[in-house]
């Protein structure tokens, strides 16, 4: 018999009708002939509630009893759908994370799934009865409840699907499908049919909050098709499967992530090691970073930016300010209004002027870019935060992102989860759930760096350079341009070492123009990428590599981090013994 998980969000059993409306859909499955697990959230906004009526008593509340009163919400839900089951004339029992055996870590609010045991659930499922899992929530190994992070009950969905190989995991939510972008802030939105793994863990970490982006780490490492749609309909949603909609189109989504703040430490001593010390102090905290950036270092010194989620500045700028001491850095500073605005899609690393086109509808907008990181599959930007949504606007439609594509990727037969020929191969990485698992470290040294500094922080100078650049017929990898101060930034990328001085010659002239300069670059750099799933949130995937780069005394040049990479930029003559540290130092986790 075939098992099929539904998950339920918060304003899908918002009330009793709606608790009521989602018992149905489930009954319905059941007497299709499948076996039904059923994954429930906070009804509504009870978890937001419960969180302010925490910050009522206390504004640092421990995080340990955090877990204890966020867990409530979940298991108030499941209790009402057994209920509501149990009315329609069906067999059903719920059950709390612990009492399903879903143990995790200790890292509480943030916490992550070790293993599951399947066994109650298989239980009643054989005796007939529709099994309701609260989700969102585990137990570590001295029984203290833990949760997964706000949005984490489509974690608990996939995962429950990985260790039960269901034939479908099925997202019921407030919204029909997975958008080109979040369809409550832009009308002229998409529904995709399809959007691929790798997409969809980018789009959700950069904002798309209709995924909790764990949830697509698992899928993509299991395997398991998802299909996000709509609670109060029948109509077919999204599938969240390995290819897209189509490979052809450069930009498949845009997302907005506006409770961002960016994090600057200023003179930075440029020697290998300082990254490390700064990231390591951030990492204790189970803080996740983005938009990395360290200026190419200048008279001994480098700034170096990056951006945390507001929640979290207060602990980053405790640990920023603690590393900035212990360096002997000039001193600490941060912006708690800007937005990032980043546009995702696997067709983007097989084609050239991506970048330019966004930094080009993002001037004729009117809107300065911060900061700029790019990475295979994104581009992100750092914007004054009143104007994110204009920002967003500008990108989805300059890629018309609103237009259905025109080639689609061919039709794919989707394996069920766990239908891998090879069960032991499965079961033993089922038992590492949530463990880091690094798929491959590459070394190109095939590029050279350039450097544009004093750009004026006004809207259409990265237009401009990028635009003459791709006239030059010069294919650019990696862009990145640094926080700047008094009103200058420094615009850095890559390009093949066969057209450095072609690069150089056709900047000379436009930094006349522009009145930027001076332009300096690297003739021969080595770029190292490790790539894996979910790096972001494992962050001490970035600190392993500035460690192991640090104790070779290798001095990083250029960082961009996304959810399936870490690249780093070193000099030329450090390529081949960055990349055999860094295999030393993963060789635990490669896949
Ligand atoms: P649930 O409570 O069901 O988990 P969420 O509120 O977490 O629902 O997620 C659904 C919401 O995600 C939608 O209402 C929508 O506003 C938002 N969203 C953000 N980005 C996207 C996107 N790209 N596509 C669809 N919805 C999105
Ligand atoms: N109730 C939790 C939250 O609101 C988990 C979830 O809904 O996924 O974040
Ligand atoms: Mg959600």
């Amino acid at each position: 018999m075939s098992l099929i998980v539904q998950k339920f969000g918060g304003t899908s059993v918002a009330d009793a009708q709606k608790i009521l409306a989602a018992a149905r859909k489930a009954v319905r499955a059941r007497q299709e002939g499948h076996q039904v697990v059923m994954v429930v959230s906070a009804m509504g906004h009870n978890t937001d509630l419960l969180i302010d009526l925490a910050n009522q008593i206390t504004d640092q509340p421990p995080a340990r009893e955090m877990d204890m009163l966020l867990s409530t919400g979940e298991q108030v839900s499941v209790a009402l759908m057994a209920m509501a089951i149990s009315s329609l004339g069906h067999e059903a029992i719920s059950f709390t994370g612990a009492q399903i055996g879903i143990k995790t870590d200790s890292t509480h609010t943030k916490a992550r799934i070790q293993s599951i045991s399947t066994e109650r659930m298989r239980k009643a499922l054989d005796d007939g009865k529709i099994v309701i899992a609260a989700g969102f929530q585990g137990i570590d190994e001295d029984f203290n409840i833990t949760t997964l992070g706000r949005g984490g009950s489509d974690t608990t969905a996939v995962a429950l699907a990985a260790v039960l190989s269901a034939s479908a995991c099925e997202i019921y939510t407030d919204v029909d499908g997975v958008y080109t972008t979040d369809p409550r802030l832009m009308a002229e939105a998409r529904r995709v049919s399809r959007v691929s793994y790798d997409e969809m863990l980018e789009l959700a970490s950069l904002g798309a909050g209709v995924m909790h982006n764990r949830s697509i780490e698992f899928a993509k490492k299991f395997n398991v098709p998802i299909h996000v749609r709509s609670s109060f309909s029948d109509v077919p949603g999204t599938m969240i499967v390995a290819l897209p909609e189509s490979l052809e189109q450069p930009v498949s989504g845009a997302a907005l992530a506006k409770n961002e703040a960016r994090v600057t430490i200023l003179g930075v001593p440029d020697k290998p090691g300082t990254s490390l010390a700064i990231f390591s102090k951030i990492a204790k905290r189970n803080i996740s970073v983005d938009m990395i950036v360290q200026d190419v270092g200048a008279g001994g010194a480098a700034d170096l930016s990056f951006t945390v989620l507001t929640d979290d500045l207060r602990a980053t700028l405790a640990a920023a300010n603690e590393a900035a001491t212990e360096l002997n850095a000039e001193g600490v500073t941060h912006n708690d209004q800007v937005a990032k605005v980043s546009v995702v899609g696997l067709g983007m690393a097989r084609q050239t002027g991506v970048a330019e086109r966004m930094f080009r509808a993002l001037a004729d907008a009117g809107v300065n870019i911060q900061m700029i990181t790019t990475s295979e599959i994104k581009i992100s930007v750092l914007v004054a935060r009143e104007q994110g949504a204009a920002a967003l606007r500008a990108v989805h439609q300059e890629f018309q992102l609103d237009k259905a594509p025109t080639v689609s990727s061919e039709a794919q037969a989707v394996a069920p989860a766990g239908s891998k020929s090879d069960a032991v191969a499965v079961v033993a990485r089922l038992q590492k759930m949530e463990e880091l698992a690094i798929d491959d470290i590459e070394l190109d040294e095939s590029q050279a760096r350039i450097t544009v500094s004093g750009v004026f922080d006004q809207p259409g100078i990265a237009a401009t350079i990028f635009e003459a650049v791709a006239k030059g017929g010069i294919f650019v990898d990696m862009i990145v341009q640094s926080f700047g101060r008094e009103g200058t930034a420094k615009l850095s990328f890559t390009v093949p070492q066969n057209q450095y001085d072609k690069t150089l010659k056709l900047l000379a002239g436009l930094a006349d123009r522009l009145k930027c300069g001076p332009i300096s670059g690297s003739p021969n750099v080595a770029k190292l990428s490790v790539s894996g799933i979910g790096l972001r949130s494992h962050t001490q995937v970035a600190i392993r590599t500035f460690r192991c780069l640090a104790e070779s005394g290798i001095n990083i040049d250029l960082i961009s981090t996304s959810e399936v990479r870490v690249n780093v930029v070193v000099d030329g003559g450090h390529g081949q013994q960055a990349l055999k540290c860094l295999q030393a130092a993963f060789a635990d986790c490669m896949q």
